[in-house]
């Protein structure tokens, strides 16, 4: 039996109780159960951290789980010590010498130094232990490392020199308290050990026991923590990531670590993970590290003079892909976020048959024709379960939610029975199973609720909720730089001379990616100036996964968005058949793309929501969305060329699709009056009040 149910990784600290807050240097748990990672848990000290172990212990032992504890402090001292100290060369009859001494409170008040200088008195000349907080106490620990010769112990043990640690067990102060841990944390462990019934690898068997106890080092998957890139505690990071990679492994890798030690490790105690590290960081890292968009991404075929908007989409759709990595987040942070990995039940909705009224409750179910039946004294209601069994013939008071007890597999609605002296009589015929919820008729454990990709709506967190899912991988947000070009914009409030106008898209493009799921950065304006928009669009793309720009992305002379990306090699003016709408310049800068919109409001609003919008979803790892419109008889009429796909401002009153009187691309009440677009075809049409045309809401669009 080699698998783990329950991972927990735990970064102890020798330090004094820590502030309430979160922050370093504290104790911090990490743990993943049945391969889903958990939220980290702080605990304040030491008190609080064998508390909560030991009910954890307790709770997995209970369920049948099988947990892997490591901790990230020695287990064992360099060979010889422990006969020095206990006359034994087993470690853990140390653990139990240490335990019998150390006392510590939970402010953390602790005579370690009082202990470490018993144990150095036990040797002729200077003992191992070093380091201290004034030079001037507890004579015989040497504050510095200097004087001691290591001689008779060595400073490092084999795994210290095999795992590349840089610090040593005899070390009580100054950063790495690796010393100060061990001697706080084997006390701790001795009593969970004693009382947990846990089992201490290497130094006893471990593969039939149901809590194995391991020493870890976080330096081994320093690669991924340093990839990782958050704005998050250190040591949460580490414990998250080190019980991610644990649970991530191979039971079969995990056993050949923990049968792969040297004989030194009896004593000495031995790293898990040693001389595995690639693939530790390898199980580490987030599952998605999005590989690059490729530079080609926004190429047209050749030739082409106008592209219609299907194929423009269809070449996004083929040519893009999600950018952003994952992280843990509980579901109360998850509404609105992309799924990064499927929902797996870890539990059947509902879990045990149920009954879904109230009423009683019996086996069976009932014949054609009067039925009486005899009463058991008591009840089963939702949470509070009817302890015993229903013998055969009898029925049992139920509220809606109770776990049908033994004996029970039917209910009969309490509107349906007449109740009294201890009986209850009521009318066939009633089918077996009436009125109850099978366990896992919603959902079965195991099933996958709901897939990669996913927008979490309300509705999903309830079910992911539903099924025993706290935490759950998502999208970082994308990061969308936002900037408006032209040299005719200021900011509305400002004085505004003849020739100027107010920036009046980057607001709307703003507000749009905020509504739409994405993460919008605001770079301001830009004049139509070459330098400066260079050195805009390289903030931009420092800062952000994509960029959003108006104005500029037509060929002509102060259209400098698009001058700059073809400068860059890597830009595609995309000719798209599309009104309202002027080329729309694509490219990548810094191998981010860009999306250069056109300056007429009603154009950069329609090709964000058309083009851009679909597209930043597959960057924000949505996958392909396509806005569902429903097809509504018009309030208007219009004839349209052929050629060109056109969407018009249109709102729905009394069940016809009404359009904005003007088509003029620089009319934004327009696009303030509408509530969604009709949308016409490629082809010619004409279109007569009463004919059907496609609408499709803002709402549809996510705005
Ligand atoms: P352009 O695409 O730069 O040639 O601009 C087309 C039209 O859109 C011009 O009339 C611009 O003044 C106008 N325009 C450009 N940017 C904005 C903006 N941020 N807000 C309002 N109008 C704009
Ligand atoms: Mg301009």
């Amino acid at each position: 039996m080699s698998r783990f149910d329950t991972i927990l990784v735990i970064d102890w600290s020798a330090g004094k109780r820590a502030p309430a807050k979160p922050r370093k240097d504290a104790i911090w748990i990490g743990s993943a159960r049945d391969g889903a990672e958990q939220e980290p848990v702080y605990c304040r000290d030491r008190h609080e951290a064998e508390a909560w172990l030991s009910d954890r212990f307790a709770v997995e032992k209970a369920a049948g789980r099988r947990v892997l504890a490591a901790f990230d402090f020695p287990f064992g001292y360099p060979s010889g010590f422990a006969r020095r100290i206990t006359g034994s060369d087993d470690p853990l009859t140390l653990w139990d010498w240490l335990a019998a001494r150390i006392t510590d409170t939970p402010e953390g008040q602790n005579n370690r130094f009082d202990v470490a200088s018993e144990m150095n008195r036990q040797f002729s000349g200077q003992g191992p232990f070093w380091g201290k907080p004034v030079e001037d106490a507890w004579p015989d620990i040497p504050y510095r490392k200097s004087t001691i010769r290591f001689d008779t112990i060595p400073e490092r043990r084999e795994v210290d020199l095999a795992a590349g640690t840089s610090s040593s067990c005899f070390q009580l102060f100054f950063n790495p308290t690796v010393g100060s841990q061990s001697l706080t944390g084997l006390p701790v462990l001795s009593r969970l050990r004693r009382d947990m019934g846990a089992v201490v690898w290497p130094f006893e068997p471990w593969r039939e026991a149901e809590i194995v106890l391991a020493e870890i080092w976080p330096g081994l998957i320093e690669p991924a923590v340093r990839a990782e890139q958050v704005d998050e505690i250190r040591d949460r990071v580490q414990v998250r990531l080190l019980a991610r990679a644990l649970a991530r492994l191979d039971p079969a890798d995990l056993a050949l670590m923990l049968d792969d030690t040297p004989e030194a490790a009896r004593e000495e105690a031995w790293i898990l993970g040693t001389g595995h590290a690639d693939l530790l960081n390898e199980k580490a890292r987030s599952t998605i590290t999005p590989p690059p968009l490729r530079n080609d991404c926004f190429a047209l075929p050749a030739g082409v003079d106008w592209t219609p908007v299907d194929e423009a989409l269809d070449l996004l759709r083929a040519r893009l892909s999600p950018v952003t990595g994952s992280e843990l987040v509980p579901l109360s942070a998850a509404l609105g976020r992309v799924l990064a990995e499927n929902v797996v039940a870890r539990r059947s909705n509902p879990p045990q048959p149920n009954t879904a009224v109230d009423g009683y409750g019996f086996s069976g179910g009932a014949s054609e024709g009067a039925k009486v039946m005899p009463l058991t004294l008591g009840r089963a209601a939702a949470g509070i379960p009817f302890d015993g069994q229903v013998p055969e013939g009898h029925a049992l008071r139920v509220l809606t939610g109770a776990a049908l007890p033994d004996g029970v597999d039917t209910v009969v609605l309490e509107e349906d029975v007449l109740c009294e002296g201890g009986q209850i009589a009521f009318h066939g015929p009633l089918k077996k199973g009436a009125n109850t919820r099978r366990a896992g008729e919603d959902v079965e454990a195991g099933e996958t609720v709901l897939t990669a990709g996913r927008v979490a709506s309300p509705a999903d967190l309830a079910l992911i909720s539903a099924v025993g899912v706290a935490e759950v991988t998502v999208r970082r947000p994308l990061r969308v730089a936002v900037l408006s070009t032209g040299d005719e914009l200021v900011e509305p409030g400002e004085p505004a001379g003849p020739g100027q106008i107010f920036d009046a898209n980057r607001i709307m493009l703003i507000s749009m990616l905020s509504r739409l799921g994405f993460m919008p950065i605001d770079l301001g304006r830009v004049p139509d100036d070459r330098a400066a928009l260079r050195d805009r669009l390289n903030t931009a793309a420092e800062q952000a996964d994509a960029i959003l720009t108006s104005g500029g992305a037509s060929a002509g002379d102060e259209d400098h968005v698009s001058a700059l990306l073809r400068e860059a090699g890597a830009m595609q003016e995309w000719r798209i058949a599309v009104k309202p709408g002027r080329p729309l310049a694509l490219g990548l800068w810094a191998d981010k793309p860009v999306f250069g919109l056109p300056g007429n409001p009603v154009a950069a609003m329609v090709c964000t929501l058309v083009f851009a919008r679909p597209a930043l979803g597959l960057l924000a790892g949505m996958g392909w969305q396509e806005p569902q419109g429903f097809d509504l008889p018009a309030a208007f009429e219009k004839r349209k060329k052929p050629g060109r796909r056109e969407y018009l401002r249109a709102r729905v009153r009394n069940g016809r699709a009404e359009v904005f009187a003007s088509e003029g691309s620089g009319r934004i009440s327009g696009l303030s009056w509408a509530e969604g677009l009709v949308e016409l075809e490629d082809g010619a049409r004409h279109v007569r009040p009463g004919d059907l045309v496609r609408f499709i809401p803002y709402a549809a669009f996510g705005l």
